[in-house]
């Protein structure tokens, strides 16, 4: 359970606060506001703030005096229109402050995403909780034989068991380490700077995390996709569900040409062409490698 009571009461207290605004808002987005979406086994994922909406992003496109808005339909059809051709600083006219809570080996992952800004909880002035990422049993899994980059089929009986306790174990003993090097009793007590080192990959970092849709939809596209570990993609798609909510047309455009969409090289689509000819194209008359050829089928099976 990643919120404490007094967490939680901190969230409600900053819903229960309401103001006046001539801002553009989004009704799905503030239904999100503040609040925590668990992530994993002690992460959590919650909006603090955001900028604009659907309206923001056809307002920019148009650069309007106004809210920029015709009808709804033109709308989405503009929206889908931008998305299409690549036309990318109309969807930076919206911003997202996001709240996130993820074990250290997610962070280092996420941090590679450089179009953001990034506020995290400081180890060296703050003592870090005793909280580590232990995977539920069903996402253990063995080293993937087709995909260095990937896991395989799911441990189990003795050496899940086995696993686990390790984990448990090691963390359990680095963070009682750990506490033992900060005490004051009887010593002068290690600097927490230098006693974090102490602590293993699993354990949990804070961060604020600000980003505008643009450079979301660029993360999204690679952390929620299927290939993308499963750790860090559980953190996207708990952020799809808020962007679907806050900006709705701006997010089925992008399910649709980025998510659920694929892109062809050139050889890829004189292949689509051949085969819609009635042509029988194998890889060897591809001009494709077998790699390119064998993600070539998997986007053409579907
Ligand atoms: C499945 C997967 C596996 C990966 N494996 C590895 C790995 O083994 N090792 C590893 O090191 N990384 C790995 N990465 C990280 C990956 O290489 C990128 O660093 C990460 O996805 C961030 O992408 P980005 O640079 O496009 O994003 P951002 O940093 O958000 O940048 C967005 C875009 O802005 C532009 N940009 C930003 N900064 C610069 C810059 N300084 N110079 C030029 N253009 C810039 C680029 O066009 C970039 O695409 C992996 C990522 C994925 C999704």
């Amino acid at each position: 359970m990643p919120l404490t009571p007094e967490q939680r009461a901190e969230i409600e207290d900053a819903r229960a606060e309401t103001r006046q605004t001539l801002r553009a808002t989004s009704d799905g987005m503030e239904a999100h506001l503040y609040r925590a979406h668990e992530v994993l086994d002690h992460g959590l994922v919650r909006v603090i703030d955001y900028m604009g909406d659907d309206s923001a992003i056809v307002q920019a496109a148009r650069v309007s005096y106004g809210r920029g808005t015709k009808a709804v339909q033109n709308d989405e059809g503009l929206i889908r229109y931008l998305m299409r051709h690549w036309h990318s600083t109309p969807f930076e006219m919206c911003e997202i402050k996001l709240h996130v809570k993820l074990p250290v080996f997610v962070a280092r992952q996420w941090i590679r995403h450089r179009t953001a800004n990034v506020n995290e909880y400081s180890a060296r002035y703050s003592i870090l909780d005793r909280e580590f990422y232990i995977p539920a049993p069903e996402h253990l899994a063995a080293q993937s034989v087709q995909n260095n980059q990937g896991r395989g089929e799911t441990l189990e009986g003795d050496e899940a068991a086995r696993v686990l306790d390790w984990l448990r174990e090691d963390a359990g003993r680095a963070y009682d380490h750990y506490e033992a090097m900060l005490s004051k009793e009887g010593q002068q007590g290690l600097a927490r700077e230098l006693a974090r080192m102490n602590l293993p990959a699993n354990v949990y970092t804070q961060w604020y995390w600000k980003v505008d849709l643009h450079n979301l939809f660029h993360f999204l596209r690679l952390r929620a996709d299927p290939h993308a570990q499963y750790e860090i993609r559980v953190y996207a798609e708990a952020i799809c569900k808020i962007v679907a909510d806050w900006v709705p047309a701006a997010y089925r455009a992008f399910e649709d040409y980025r998510l659920g969409g694929a892109s062809l090289s050139a050889k890829a689509l004189d292949c689509v062409r051949r085969m819609g000819r009635g042509e029988e194209v194998t890889q060897e008359t591809s001009g494709m490698s077998k790699g390119e050829w064998r993600e070539f089928m998997a986007v053409m099976d579907g």
